[in-house]
């Protein structure tokens, strides 16, 4: 069974200018996988195996800002949660139509079109053919100017028991941490547990920086075989992989892929 798509509402046809992009904590090359791999307080996150908190039956609801979050945030545990026979919502915020903004001919509508097509092709890839995508429509890069709207539609569509991620609310990218504040509001409502998943985090941030909460995180162990399910669902997203312009990097960088190979993802419980 192919993944399922409800909509509603399409992207608005605009072309944002380039500083829409401008993201001030997410620069350069970002901390490279090699420092994090060196770093002792890597290996003292503590590590919490799926059966201890999770059971197949409960709904996993994966809010992700942009396609390709949801892998980059947390596609091992899709996988695993799949794997078990779990069924998984994900809700996409947005279609990502800002990420070539200003430095590149796409047009909008066009952009927001292949991404939708590159997670369908990656949830496959990730063993999570059957997921559910529940589309917002909301305009990518501006999230938080709609965070009463997306809060009230996660309201909606969490329920008690399920367990729910999303991006880190401190993440450093202004999309995902409207996501992670929404969440944590309807979450509290429902009185379910959240994970939120530091994807940016690990751009901007360097082993120890005090402004990360450490203590926070727990840590789910994959497999390689998880690992690789991961790199090729990522795969799926091309445009996000490709050049933007003659002078213009991929928007994920050598140092993101990298991370992909990283045998634990991180939550901040
Ligand atoms: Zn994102």
């Amino acid at each position: 069974m192919g993944a399922l798509e409800s909509v509603v509402m399409d992207p608005p046809e605009v072309d944002l200018p380039a500083h829409a992009l401008e993201q001030p904590r997410i620069r350069d090359d970002g901390t490279p996988e090699t420092t994090w791999q060196t770093w002792q307080g890597l290996d003292a996150i503590e590590s919490l195996p799926i059966e201890k908190w999770m059971h197949p039956a409960m709904r996993l609801v994966v809010v992700a800002p942009h396609p390709d979050d949801e892998i980059l945030a947390c596609g091992g545990l899709m996988a695993m949660h799949a794997a078990r026979g779990g069924s998984t919502l994900v809700v996409a915020v947005t279609d990502g139509e800002a990420s070539h903004a200003g430095v590149s001919s796409w047009r909008a509508t066009k952009l927001a079109e292949v991404r939708r097509t590159e997670r369908l092709q990656g949830l496959s890839r990730l063993g999570c053919a059957g997921t559910e995508v529940h589309r917002l429509g909301l305009p990518d890069g501006n999230v938080a100017g709609h965070a009463t709207a997306l809060e009230e539609q996660l309201r909606r569509v969490v329920r008690w028991g399920d367990i729910v991620v999303t991006t880190w609310r401190r993440d450093g990218h202004p999309d995902h941490e409207a996501c992670g504040d929404a969440a944590a509001g309807a979450c509290g409502a429902a009185h379910c547990c959240l994970l939120q998943a530091p994807v940016w985090m690990w751009h901007w941030s360097r082993p120890g920086d005090p402004q990360v909460p450490w203590h926070r995180l727990v840590g789910l162990g994959l497999t390689s075989r998880e690992v690789a399910g991961k790199q090729r669902a990522l795969a799926a997203h091309a445009s996000q992989l490709e050049p933007r312009g003659s002078a213009v990097g991929p928007v994920l960088g050598p140092a993101m892929l990298e991370r992909l190979t990283r045998r634990s993802e991180y939550f901040f419980v």
